[in-house]
């Protein structure tokens, strides 16, 4: 296929721009380029049948099933997209005097109203972009917490090894020591190794519930407890809350501050690149410390504040905004059962397709999952020496994103697949076939699989020299 530079014909266009009828001003001679840019040109049609190429060579949601473990690639209500799309959203400016945008005042206002409510929290913040910026501005909170009472000697965060990749980056870059804790034979957090962790230098844990193996930790209560009686604050990573939302709440569990993905649970597509919301919901305690500035409600106005101990901004303005619009739409069209519906259904998918394959695969974790299960393909690869890598090749050729492969890293040849909870019996039925077959293709026929991807539009790429050696410029 040809990049669109080289689509480009000199001289073609498909714009008609009506002629100037205000004064065109003089620029100085210093801002002005001396050669025009060098944009592609081309006819309507032309960008039209690129742009459309582009799409058919790529997969998404709309090709096909996505179970991208801890990813939750789910479909999103187009309504929603229509909601955030309306121009009293979209034409309005974050400087814009506080009487003019009392419309968005209230979406933020209701929305931090209803996610604290799904959460068990006081107060939130909109202003993170992504799930580890609300990770990194969850962890500042904590910080300002502790050195707000001078209690200065608490620089450690708890991290069992079963959270995601980003907590201990995030917990390392707000500045704290990360004591990594490893998991029990059960995927749990191992409470003997977690009281002998803690301590008076103990800021606080770091959890991702469901962890990375799909569990939902049973001990919970007990784990929040050993924290705080340590005097250590515990931080709840809820990018997973697709697998609890309406049925359990991080505030109900001992939780004193969460972040949440919005661009995975609350209907904005993931995994293009942005825009997305990782907001951050706390208990009171730590309201005084959250980014300004946050909406209030007074008399039915709304007015922006900033806290008394603010940490200060983490983002411009209010953050991604018409994300923040799109999650309130798909919770008010939900409604308080819809969420616990979609949460439930979600559970349902992963066990069915969990139970459906347990017979031929080896499930890293046999008991009941939450909206992700983990296989381990290593007794596979013994056997016939076809790894992770390769089924998940062989699942390209029948038009299924593979799962999230060699990762957590606890489980060797790891493949964690996570359906949603909106895929139908059907298509989940048809993936299972597809995974069975390929286990079949695994024992009689193994170097169809090394070969594969065989239909898409390139093979086997060379992954690590693409991270390493990126051709990010074109030689014109
Ligand atoms: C996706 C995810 C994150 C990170 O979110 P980003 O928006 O990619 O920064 C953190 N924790 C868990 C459990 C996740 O699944």
């Amino acid at each position: 296929m040809n990049l669109i530079f080289e689509t480009s014909v000199l001289g073609r266009g498909c714009s008609i721009l009506p002629e100037c009828d205000v004064p065109v001003p003089v620029l100085p001679k210093n801002f002005c380029r001396e050669n025009a840019p060098r944009l592609p040109q081309l006819s309507e049609n032309d960008i039209s049948r690129h742009y459309t190429a582009l799409a058919r060579r790529t997969h998404g949601v709309n090709n096909g099933f996505y179970p991208l473990g801890s990813c939750t690639m789910k479909y999103n209500p187009k309504i929603n997209e229509e909601m955030a799309a309306q121009a009293g959203f979209t034409a309005i400016h974050p400087l814009q005097p506080e009487h003019t945008v009392q419309g968005a005042m209230e979406v933020l206002y209701q929305a931090e109203r209803a996610l604290c409510e799904i959460t068990g929290m006081d107060a939130m913040t909109f202003q993170p972009a992504a799930g580890a910026h609300g990770e990194f501005t969850g962890l500042l909170l904590i910080k300002a917490y502790h050195k707000h009472r001078g209690d200065l000697k608490r620089t450690k965060i708890i991290i069992p090894d079963s959270a995601h990749g980003t907590n201990p980056a995030s917990a390392t870059m707000a500045g704290f020591t990360v004591i990594s804790i490893p998991s029990q034979e059960d995927g749990c957090v191992d409470l003997e190794k977690l009281k002998a962790a803690v301590g008076e230098d103990t800021a606080g844990l770091m959890l991702t519930n469901p962890n990375t193996v799909g569990l939902f930790d049973k001990n919970i209560l007990e784990i929040t407890k050993i924290v705080h009686d340590a005097g250590g604050l515990n931080y709840y990573d809820g990018a997973n809350l697709n697998a609890v939302m309406g049925v359990s709440r991080p505030g109900d569990m001992g939780f004193d501050v969460v972040h949440l993905n919005l661009h995975k649970t609350f209907s904005t597509p993931h995994g293009g690149g942005g825009p997305g919301s990782g907001p951050v919901g706390c208990k009171s305690l730590l309201a005084p410390f959250l980014p300004g500035p946050v909406v209030k409600k007074q008399q039915e106005q709304y007015h922006f504040e900033t806290p008394e101990h603010s940490i200060g901004r983490v983002k411009a303005f209010y953050g991604n905004f018409t994300v923040v619009v799109k999650a309130l739409s798909y919770i008010l069209t939900l409604g308080a059962e819809g969420i616990r519906e979609a949460a439930q259904n979600a559970v349902l998918n992963a066990n069915y397709m969990m139970k459906k394959l347990g017979d031929l695969y080896t499930m890293a974790y046999e008991e009941r999952c939450m909206h992700e299960f983990v296989m381990s393909l290593e007794p596979l690869k013994k056997e016939t020496g076809i790894s992770a890598m390769d089924i998940a090749k062989g699942l390209l050729d029948n038009g299924i994103h593979p799962p999230t492969m060699y990762f957590p890293l606890i489980v060797h040849e790891a493949l964690m697949v996570e359906p949603t909870e909106t895929e139908s019996k059907e298509t989940l039925d048809e993936a299972i076939e597809v995974f069975r077959s390929l286990y079949q293709t695994a024992k009689t026929d193994p170097q169809a699989l090394h070969d594969a991807p065989h239909h898409t539009p390139v093979r086997r790429l060379d992954e690590v020299g693409a991270a390493r050696n990126p051709k990010l410029h074109y030689s014109f």
